[in-house]
This record gives C-alpha cells, sequence and structure tokens, in this order.
C-alpha cells in the first residue's frame, strides 16, 4: 500500500481543523474521522452505544474514554481505514491518546502524524461568538468579519439571524477552558514524541490549507500524498 498514515488534527473549538480535516481526507481518499459526527450517528440510529450516550451528551457531559475508545476501535475496523485515516476531535485527554498508540500499532500504523491548529483564544472568541446563522436559509455570518448589509437580518432571504446556544460568550468560554484543561496537554505530548507539526490556524481557510499542505508534505516518512 502506497500510503499508510494515521492524521490526528488537533485544536480548540473554532479552529477550524474540521474543515481541513474534511478537505485533506477527500485529496488523500482517506476517511475523515469526526468523534462528535459518531456519536451523533449512534444516537440517530439508536444502537446500543447510542443509547449509552444519548443521556451523557443531553447533558452536555464528557463521553467517557472507555465509550469512546469502543466506537473508536470498532471504526478503525472497516476496511477503509487500512489505508490511513484523519482524525479531527480525537483523541481528546491523555488516556484516550495512549490507547490509541497500542491501537495504532496492534493495526499496522507507524506514529500518528499530529498538526495542532494554533489560534489565540481573543480570535476564537470572535470567530464562535460573531457566528450568526440565517433562521430561513442557514446562510452563516460573522457579525465582526463578515457581517449582514443589516444588523440580524439575512442579506439573502431576509431571514432572521439566530445565534446557536454554544456560541454563547459565557458557552464559548467554558468550552476553550475544558479544551485548555482536557486536550491542550496532548500538544507536548505529541511534540516530545516527535510527531508534531504546528498551523498558525489565525488566517483565512485558503491560508491554512497552503500551510498545512507544506506540513503534510514534509511529514517524516514523506508518505503523505496530496
Ligand atoms: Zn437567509
Amino acid at each position: 500500500m502506497a500510503f499508510k498514515r494515521a492524521l490526528i488534527f488537533l485544536g480548540p473549538p473554532g479552529a477550524g481543523k474540521g474543515t481541513q480535516a474534511k478537505r485533506v481526507a477527500k485529496q488523500c481518499g482517506i476517511p475523515h474521522l469526526s468523534t462528535g459526527d459518531m456519536f451523533r450517528e449512534a444516537v440517530s440510529r439508536g444502537t446500543e452505544l447510542g443509547r449509552q450516550v444519548r443521556p451523557i451528551m443531553e447533558r452536555g457531559e464528557l463521553v467517557p474514554d472507555e465509550l469512546v475508545m469502543q466506537m473508536v476501535e470498532e471504526r478503525l475496523s472497516w476496511p477503509d481505514c487500512q489505508g490511513g485515516f484523519v482524525f479531527d476531535g480525537f483523541p481528546r485527554t491523555l488516556p484516550q491518546a495512549e490507547r490509541l498508540n497500542g491501537s495504532l500499532r496492534a493495526r499496522g500504523f507507524g506514529d500518528p502524524k499530529v498538526v495542532d491548529f494554533a489560534v489565540p483564544h481573543e480570535k476564537l472568541m470572535r470567530r464562535l461568538t460573531g457566528r450568526w446563522t440565517c433562521s430561513v436559509g442557514g446562510e452563516i455570518y460573522n457579525i465582526y468579519d463578515a457581517p449582514p448589509k443589516v444588523p440580524g437580518i439575512c442579506d439573502r432571504d431576509g431571514g432572521k439571524l439566530v445565534q446557536r446556544a454554544d456560541d454563547r460568550p459565557e458557552v464559548v468560554r467554558e468550552r476553550l477552558a475544558a479544551y485548555d484543561r482536557q486536550t491542550r496537554p496532548l500538544v507536548d505530548y505529541y511534540r516530545q514524541r516527535g510527531v508534531l507539526g504546528s498551523v498558525d490556524a489565525s488566517g483565512g481557510i485558503e491560508e491554512v490549507s497552503r500551510a498545512l499542505d507544506r506540513i503534510l508534505q514534509c511529514a517524516k516518512g514523506a508518505d503523505v500524498r496530496l
């Protein structure tokens, strides 16, 4: 196989890693594995796992490592994962990262290539709390960087703009604090293992894409083909 690589995109909410993970997955022909999407799907399909995580997600709590790992292990056993994959939103804790190492070794993968999407907090606050969505057509605005012509009203269809509960300032602050507490230690963990690259993700999508592609092409082993 020409390509066998586990990619991990690390970064706080609002860093744009989901957008990049989708793009890279498509270009490399590997699956994009978002644990958030997997849980939502398990819940909506009403699987055994879905029944277990539903009340946890409804309370807004973190899904326990054991359940996350069960779901990830199951997904990694699908044939489409044999050539590599890109994780988005996982691992989220140190125990998850350690369990993942063992799992990757068992599946014949080398060390993962990890990319840290670095964005200053004030920029993330602006991106997330500035995001308002049209209640009619779903258009997304940013009241700071891409505001509608008339405040609170969609340019295209005149729909009322609403803010997701998740994007309210007090909630965003809590989401960022949770990231710093639980997930940021992984940046040092992977740096010490020599598998971390860092991207300045404070710019626009095009700019971040170019910086990310440079990092992936320079990856040790140079087996990431874009
Ligand atoms: Zn609209």
